[in-house]
């Protein structure tokens, strides 16, 4: 087999979506940067909204003719028990840091600095995971921090020691308003997006999503409510469990609990583990969320899916479950809100009580599922599809183009 025999998508293939004029537009600003070499860095390759970004950035710029690579910082599990406390503590979580850890967090990234050769015209590192590794470099070209995190209310301790670590970039990108910082560095703002030609958003046929079913034993005499999330208390498991046992009393349904465990996050076997004894014939609890024909399965076939997060820096399972026109319950918090807009294409809840009647009025009436779904999937189509995101880099990168170059000491 020849690389020409894989099939990627091309910026092309999305003007049945965004148009001929946008993806000339983005064509053309693109040229400027033809054969720029740009590294994007995150801690893993898959598992999480990251991941899932930087796997389709990445080819789409590379189609656009940016030399576009992407990096991951490597470390032992003790590494990522603190970089999964920093994530925590900066979500908001009442965490202290000892001098150990910090001593474990710098030792690492210093390491990882040494086999990183970055001879890049841009870096863009994502997320508190390799954000330490700034200060052993010496810059070609603007590094831009790129924090995914829900950062509205950050635990002031550990936030006062990566501060110093942001400031050192060039720019740095938050997905919402309110996760912007009083800092020196320039902040911009970028909200993820999905890609419409993977696995895991594409339209699948009819006999394939009944075979993905089958496949797992997924009963579907009665209606689907499915939440696919990383199992993580942030995601508030517990909360769609109990949202679900209220709104059985009224109609019945089976309830999903599909999840993965990414690299960099050591916490999800035990919130996994701790979640069993909830488990009967109608509460399923999946931890097989790496088939990613039956992520998009569930998001496709379920009535309803639930994201009710009690911290979210956005949620690209809201997006992804839109995309394909299935009504969303989310927490309404984070970046939830910046995609649903309560009643008209979903429902935004505050308590597990909420998201039961929300979700028995979806359950009794379809028509109504049907309208929100529609409506979903436009508002994805509009604002949340990944030519959008990568033409927000093309102009990031352009912004610093004359300004940086000429400031620069060598
Ligand atoms: N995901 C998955 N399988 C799972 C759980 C999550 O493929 O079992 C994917 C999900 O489809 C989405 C991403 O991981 O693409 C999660 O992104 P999100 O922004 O919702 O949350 P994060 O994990 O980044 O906090």
């Amino acid at each position: 087999m020849t690389g020409a025999d894989y099939n990627f998508p091309s910026v092309e293939d999305y003007e049945p979506y965004i148009g001929p004029e946008a993806v000339r537009r983005i064509r053309t600003k693109a040229k400027q940067f033809k054969n720029h070499l740009v590294t994007h860095i995150n801690s893993t390759y898959y598992g999480g909204g990251v991941a899932e970004m930087l796997s389709s950035v990445t080819l789409l710029m590379n189609d656009l003719g940016i030399k576009t690579g992407w990096r991951l910082i490597k470390g032992l599990p003790s590494f990522f028990v603190v970089t999964k406390k920093m994530h925590n503590a900066l979500q908001g979580g009442d965490f202290e840091f000892n001098q150990r850890e910090i001593d474990l967090y710098e030792a690492v990234l210093y390491e990882n600095s040494l086999r990183m050769n970055l001879n890049h015209d841009f870096v863009v590192v994502h997320d508190p995971q390799p954000l330490g590794l700034i200060k052993h470099f010496r810059k070609k070209g603007p590094w831009i921090w790129r924090c995914h995190i829900d950062m509205s209310q950050p635990n002031q301790q550990l936030w006062d020691y990566l501060q110093p670590y942001v400031e050192e970039f060039d720019a740095a990108i938050f997905s919402m308003e309110q996760y912007k910082r009083r800092l020196r560095t320039p902040q911009v703002l970028f909200m993820p997006a999905i890609d419409p030609f993977t696995l895991k958003n594409k339209q699948l046929s009819e006999k394939e999503m009944d075979e993905k079913l089958k496949e797992y034993n997924i009963p579907t005499d009665l209606p689907l409510v499915t939440q696919v999330s990383r199992y993580d208390r942030w995601k508030d498991p517990e909360g769609v469990i109990e949202a679900y046992k209220i709104a059985r009393k009224e109609v019945d349904c089976t309830l999903i609990l599909l999840g993965n465990t990414a690299t960099d996050d050591p916490e999800g076997q035990e919130v996994y583990e701790s979640l069993l004894e909830a488990q009967d014939d109608r509460t399923l609890l999946m931890a097989c969320g790496d088939d990613t024909a039956l992520v998009n399965t569930l998001q496709a076939r379920s009535a309803v899916v639930m994201q009710k997060s009690v911290r979210e820096g956005f949620g690209l399972t809201v997006t992804e479950a839109m995309w394909k026109g299935t009504p969303v319950i989310g927490g309404n918090v984070g970046g939830i809100p910046a995609q649903i807009s309560d009643g008209f294409n979903g429902f935004l809840v505050n308590s597990p009580q909420e998201a039961a009647e929300r979700l028995v009025t979806l359950l009794k009436d379809e028509n109504l599922r049907c309208r929100m779904g529609e409506k979903a999937r436009e508002s994805v189509k509009e604002k949340f599809l990944m030519t959008r995101l990568v033409e927000q880099y093309i102009d990031l990168f352009a912004s610093f183009e004359t300004q940086y170059r000429c400031t620069l000491p060598f």
